[in-house]
């Protein structure tokens, strides 16, 4: 079972941002967001293998980075979680298993 990722939520338009702002960009409507969570499951959109990186995450080197189009509607960047031995795919199905730094951490879903 995934995580859950906190979006916020316009209730005139029903649109999810990761961001709050004081305007909805879709509808323009003014402080019509709610808080809310949404299914950490969505499909991979784009992804990198990083090979040399930060030194905190040096050790995990090769990873890799994806940005992820989540069924709530919000696209993020997470890591992969650490099974580099089957190759990436756009479109594969993921979810949310873990937060590692506060960056989110997906998974293939089998
Ligand atoms: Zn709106």
């Amino acid at each position: 079972m995934s995580l859950k990722i906190k979006v916020h939520h316009c209730v005139i338009c029903e649109k999810n941002y990761l961001l709050a702002s004081a305007y909805c960009p879709q509808c323009r409507s003014e402080n019509s967001f709610i808080p809310m969570e949404v299914e950490g499951k969505g499909k991979i959109f784009s992804y990198t293998v990083v090979y040399v990186s930060e030194k905190k995450w040096e050790a995990d080197t090769p990873y890799s980075l994806a940005v992820i189009d989540l069924d709530g509607g919000v696209r993020v960047l997470g890591r992969m979680n650490g099974d580099n031995l089957h190759p990436l795919q756009i479109d594969m199905e993921v979810e949310l298993t873990e937060y590692k730094d506060q960056v989110p951490v997906f998974k293939r879903v089998d």
